[in-house]
């Protein structure tokens, strides 16, 4: 039997977006339940290492605007500007209140909050590298997960833990509530609310080589797409330059903040070539495309597909490449990345302080997802119309803050800020709402679904469909993209989606049936890499993440204009909306 909650909002998920959310929520008094398919602390959000970017001005010049100016320039002016305004602005105080929750960042000898370096990130509108990001060592985003939980349970927020949603109530154009299943009894439970936001973070898994976590399968950003709603800009998939060659697993941009160059087999500091005035901190869509152009023409490491990190202290000081251009020691790059270079030794068995450390690109982030307004409200068609009742923030979310490329350390800003925007814009909502009609048979999709893969006589393996759609994306529709590739990728995701019809599970019992979820997960994955490579496939112009080796030019007069991809009748429509542009007007990328 199907279990029925009654909750004024429900979070789904437990990340920073989600976490923030709710808490706005309960500070408002809202009756407010967090379902997540993770322990909440166990959420991506607590891998990030680098930092969060604010111009504080703590150790050198620094304005929002120019914070602004980087973001909309990073993301090659497909950025909606009034988002990245909000973004910069809202990005100090979000630090701040961090700070005041208690969350221990580094600080100068002064006692103020520490900065560092990170790619994009200028003074004076590009003038050169300025010290923006906020961290504490290289576990920023896991103090803020620990801070931001310990306030929720202050709060005394309602958590559901691995609670799998497995679908979006949205009935006559408006959300009420979600369905999940609870993981450990295999039930299904329905969630029925007048306010849903789902802040469920991203789908880098949808790739063979990626930095993402094993749970980042984007399950209700396929949801709303299955509902015929759009996803926008999903093309534009950023793959950050230093994952462990073969692993994906990453190595924060904060190793090159700090000083740290990537070299090639001939020994050289390629990216002053082809960056000169930022060199390895130029936005990580160009790195990611220069490494690929230099193991291309043969100058990988040994002829091949990797290159090489270096964060030696004694080349760091021949390079003068530390903020400064000051001199480092062994003991300083220890204590500032230290879960970075443990993480070198234990995985590739290299001691990053004596020698250099294999690296090849890595699927990092999504910028494409759920179309959102400034207060996290989902947006259904170019006219910015909203569904009422849903909302979304953080990774899954597209405000668009990150345009066609997001600069590092500027998504834990967008999941605090837009989070905490959509928790409140949420509050407000349901203030005036009532509950929307529960249609009588609102888990029977997820019903039939489950009972189709249970019987399902099927020959077929979910292991290796997933396989076969991991290994087509990041050979033809990752960091260089052709039109001929792309058709084939479309080709095989429609085989892979009939297979799909036909996989086994091994594993009838309810409790704990991790093969039933993966099997949902690859549902849902297959689902975001088809409307990927069709979104990918129609924007003919090179722009951010998204590069046609047979379009290699960006296109303004035709493309610079947001994709809005709609499921109809079994087919992939394509709409478009435009870009906001406010206070830059799009120029060349230079840096
Ligand atoms: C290794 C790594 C390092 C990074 N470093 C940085 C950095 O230094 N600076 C920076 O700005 N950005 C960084 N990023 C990016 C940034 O960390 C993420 O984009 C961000 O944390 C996403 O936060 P989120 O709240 O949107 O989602 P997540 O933190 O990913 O949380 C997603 C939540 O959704 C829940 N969920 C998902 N699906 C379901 C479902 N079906 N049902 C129920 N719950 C569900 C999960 O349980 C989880 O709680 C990094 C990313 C990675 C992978």
């Amino acid at each position: 039997m199907t279990q029925v909650h009654r909750f004024d909002a429900v979070v789904v998920g437990a990340g920073g977006a989600g976490l923030w959310a709710a808490l706005e929520l309960a500070r408002d008094k809202v009756n407010c339940a967090v379902v997540s398919k993770l322990y909440p602390t166990r959420s991506h959000t607590g891998t990030a290492q680098g930092g969060i970017g604010a111009a504080l001005g703590n150790l050198e010049e620094d304005h929002w605007e120019w914070h602004m100016f980087d973001t909309v320039k990073g993301g090659d002016y497909l950025t909606d500007q009034d988002a990245a305004e909000i973004l910069a602005r809202e990005a100090i105080e979000t630090v701040y209140e961090l700070e005041h929750m208690g969350l221990p960042f580094n600080r100068t000898p002064e006692g103020k909050i520490d900065q560092r370096r990170f790619g994009g990130h200028t003074h004076h509108h590009g003038q050169g590298p300025v010290r923006r990001s906020c961290f504490a060592a290289d576990r920023t985003g896991h103090m803020i997960l620990q801070t931001l939980y310990q306030q929720c349970i202050k709060h005394g927020t309602r958590f559901f833990d691995e609670f799998q949603v497995v679908d979006l109530i949205i009935e006559n154009g408006v959300c009420g509530g979600v369905v999940a299943l609870e993981i450990l009894t295999g039930e299904l439970h329905i969630f029925h609310a007048k306010a849903v936001i789902v802040a469920a973070g991203g789908f880098g898994k949808i790739f063979k080589i990626t930095s993402n976590a094993l749970s980042l399968t984007g399950d209700p950003v396929a949801m709303l797409y299955r509902h015929g709603y759009p996803l926008e800009d999903m093309e534009f998939f950023q793959f950050h330059p230093t994952g462990i060659y073969k692993m994906g697993i990453l190595m924060s941009e904060a190793a090159r903040g700090e000083g740290g160059v990537l070299i090639n087999d001939t020994g050289e500091r390629f990216m002053a070539r082809y960056a000169p005035t930022l060199m390895d901190l130029a936005p990580r869509d160009m790195i990611s495309r220069y490494m690929q152009q230099e193991i291309a023409e043969g100058r990988g490491i040994k002829g091949g597909d990797y290159l090489y990190l270096d964060i030696r202290p004694e080349s760091i000081n021949k390079y003068k490449s530390a903020p400064g251009g000051k001199q480092v020691t062994e003991k300083e790059l220890r204590e500032k990345l230290p879960d970075i270079i443990e993480m070198m030794e234990l995985y590739l068995g290299v001691d990053p302080m004596k020698e250099l450390v294999p690296t090849q690109p890595t699927a990092h982030y999504a910028m494409g997802g759920m179309p959102t307004d400034v207060d996290g409200r989902v947006i259904i068609d170019e006219k910015n119309t909203v569904l009422p009742g849903l909302y979304a923030a953080g990774e899954c979310a597209c405000v668009s803050v990150h345009g066609a490329n997001r600069l590092g350390t500027n998504s834990l800003v967008d999941i605090l800020v837009f989070g905490r925007r959509s928790g409140r814009a949420a509050a407000e909502y349901v203030r005036r709402a009532d509950y929307p009609t529960l249609p009588p048979d609102a888990d029977a999709g997820v019903r039939a679904e489950v009972n189709h893969l249970f019987d399902n006589a099927g020959k077929e393996s979910a292991a290796e469909v997933r396989r076969k759609m991991q290994d087509v994306m990041t050979a033809q529709c990752g960091v260089f993209r052709t039109g001929t590739g792309l058709e084939q990728v479309k080709q095989t995701l429609g085989e892979l989606k009939t297979c799909y019809r036909n996989i086994a599970i091994q594993d009838h019992t309810k409790k704990f049936n991790t093969e039933l979820l993966e099997a949902l997960e690859l549902g849902y994955m297959l689902d975001l890499a088809e409307v990927t490579a069709y979104s990918a496939a129609a924007r003919t112009e090179s722009r951010g993440a998204h590069a046609r080796e047979d379009y290699p030019k960006r296109d303004d007069a035709n493309w610079l204009k947001h994709t809005l991809a709609y499921k109809r009748d079994g087919k992939i429509e394509m709409k478009y909306k435009p870009v906001v542009i406010s206070r830059f007007e799009p120029k060349e990328r230079k840096y």
